[in-house]
């Protein structure tokens, strides 16, 4: 059975960094990109506030040339999805896609966050027909169109904003009376005469005969002046947040309520020694680039401090 001395499973900045690092040290590690190659960065635009880039750069290219520098430094980046762990061995065993089973001495999680849904059945129904998590993946599909956001963060916002871009009109569904992104994002927003912002709105129901046609909506509801809108729209994008993917480790790792992995405090160490947790699959609070990148930096020198004891 192979085995390997760090075995890093994610392919956002977390994991990448961490590669960098690891390979750097003579590690030889070995990394398992998961389902979305280059992490949640890849759905994403423009990145406008990762150090270096004074114009910005492009997330997808970001991505790929942080890979490219783990690679260079000899970092074996791998397809493949972890599906079992079992911890509680040393070395720890990992399964890939099932079938194929390695052994690895320390693991750097870095598997990120995954998108919510509001949980409508509709959502399911239409899901790719005019549903989606994505507008950077799936914004094209939509130009000149009318198109919805839901979310008040700075997800939605920048959602709506990329999509204002392409589309006829945005409205951008916000269940509170307020936004909650940043200054900069809300101006942005409320600037642009092609997004509608809906304060107290929230979502009832999709529908339509060939993918989605329009949306029923609630304005303030349980209030007196509680009343249903209908809305003329052909792309539902979600924006409300996301929720860690620690599924595959909750048996041996532990974490919070929402499934954050818990770590100890400024150091990137789990409960089970030799497992380490960097980027936001342990990070509820701030979720940026640069500090997985910097957990992921903080992983790799804990699992070498770890071999050489
Ligand atoms: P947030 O958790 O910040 O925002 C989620 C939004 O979705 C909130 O407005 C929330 O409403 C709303 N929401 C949640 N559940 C529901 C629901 N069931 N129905 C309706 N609305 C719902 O997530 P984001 O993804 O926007 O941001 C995550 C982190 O990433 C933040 O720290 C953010 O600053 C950061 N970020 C930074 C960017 C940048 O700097 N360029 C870009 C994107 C994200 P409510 O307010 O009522 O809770």
């Amino acid at each position: 059975m192979e085995r390997v001395k760090v075995l890093i499973i994610g392919s956002g900045p977390a994991g990448y960094t961490a590669a960098i690092y690891a390979a750097r040290a003579g590690l030889n590690p070995v990394l398992y990109e998961g389902m979305l190659s280059g992490g949640q960065l890849t759905q994403t635009t423009m990145i406008e506030n990762f150090p270096g880039y004074p114009q910005g750069v492009d997330a997808t290219q970001m991505m790929g040339e942080i890979r490219e520098q783990a690679e260079r430094f000899g970092t074996d980046v791998r397809f493949g999805v972890v599906t079992k762990v079992d911890f509680s061995v040393s070395p720890k065993k990992i399964w890939i896609d099932e079938d194929t089973e390695l052994e690895a001495d320390t693991v750097i999680i870095a598997t990120g966050a995954s998108a919510k849904y509001l949980g409508l059945p509709d959502e399911q129904k239409y899901m790719g027909e005019g549903v989606s998590a994505c507008a950077t993946c799936d914004g094209f599909f939509y130009r000149k169109k009318d198109v919805a956001v839901v979310g008040g963060g700075d997800t939605a916002c920048e959602e709506a904003s990329y999509l204002a871009g392409l589309c006829n009109k945005v409205y951008l569904i916000v269940r509170k009376p307020f936004l909650r992104a940043s200054k900069v994002m809300q101006e942005r927003v409320m600037n642009n005469p092609k997004i509608e912002v809906l304060f107290e709105h929230n979502t009832l129901g999709l529908y339509g005969e060939k993918g989605v046609e329009g949306a029923k909506l609630v304005y303030r509801k349980g209030e007196a002046d509680e009343k249903v809108v209908d809305i003329k729209i052909d792309g539902f994008f979600l924006a409300i947040g996301h929720h860690p993917n620690s599924d595959v480790f909750r048996e041996y790792v532990k974490c919070n309520e929402e499934g954050y992995i818990i770590t100890d405090g400024a150091r990137p160490t789990t409960n089970v020694p030799g497992v380490f947790a960097a980027g936001d699959v342990a990070d509820p609070l701030y979720r940026q680039a640069i500090c997985a990148a910097a957990s992921g930096c903080k992983a790799a020198m804990e699992a070498e401090k770890y071999l050489k004891n």
